[in-house]
């Protein structure tokens, strides 16, 4: 059986979301990333282990800006991926806002992993990594330097999620897309692994990425 997920995209503007997702569907790199591309979904399939998932992976189209994201972006998300710009010390400070609201709208169990982009940029670093690490544990978060120019880690960071994700499938034995902000389930409360109501996509025909964003 195959799962899908919706994953989210959030941080500051500039920080290398939409380079990641490129990075990630499109294994493809621009430095002049255009800051104005729209529109926001794409799709990519993976294993782990015997799972096939399905990620549906939603990046803004620069709302973010604007101060402008509003929550029927992230409210029915299975993951985020916080983005955050190692030589930005503002952008992990907006980290911390995100998780906030996420655990607010969203509840516990969204999954969550930091990522602290242009890990290639060290001498600009203003964000010491035993930090971030340091931070993401006390949310219950994982944290990966990242670099959408290299690609390092860019698939770790992704995986991560996936595995978050399935973890918590198997937990909550249901659902958690369109998840309310109760936090009634816990990664504890195994109950034997029914994956009733995650979307199953197993009849769904293979077809490629589509991508509307990052391309
Ligand atoms: P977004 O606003 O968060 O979507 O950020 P973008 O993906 O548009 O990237 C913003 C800028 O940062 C662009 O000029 C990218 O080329 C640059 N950038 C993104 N990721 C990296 C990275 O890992 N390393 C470096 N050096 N630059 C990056
Ligand atoms: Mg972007």
């Amino acid at each position: 059986m195959s799962l899908s997920f919706k994953v989210v995209l959030l941080g500051e503007g500039r920080v290398g979301k939409t380079c990641l997702c490129l990075r990630y569907v499109q294994n493809s790199f621009s430095p002049d990333q255009e800051s104005t591309i729209q529109a926001t979904y794409l799709d990519k399939r993976l294993n782990v282990g015997k799972r096939s998932v399905k990620l549906m992976i939603w990046d803004t189209a620069g709302q973010e800006r604007f101060h402008a994201l509003g929550p029927i972006y992230y409210r029915d998300a299975n993951g985020a991926l916080l983005v955050y710009d190692i030589t930005d010390r503002d952008s992990f400070t907006k980290v911390r806002h995100w998780v906030k609201e996420l655990r607010k709208i969203v509840g516990k169990q969204i999954i969550l992993v930091i990522a602290g982009n242009k890990a290639d940029m060290e001498k600009k670093r203003q964000v010491e990594e035993a930090e971030a690490e340091s931070y993401a544990q006390s949310v219950g978060a994982v944290h990966v330097l990242t670099s959408a120019k290299t690609g390092k880690n860019v698939e770790t960071a992704f995986l991560e999620l996936t595995k978050g994700m399935l973890k918590q499938a198997n937990a909550a034995g249901g659902p958690t897309s369109g998840a309310s902000s109760s936090s009634s389930s816990s990664s504890s409360a195994a109950s034997g692994g029914s994956q009733r109501g995650f979307v199953d996509i197993s009849n769904e025909s293979q077809q490629s990425s589509k991508s509307g964003c990052c391309s």
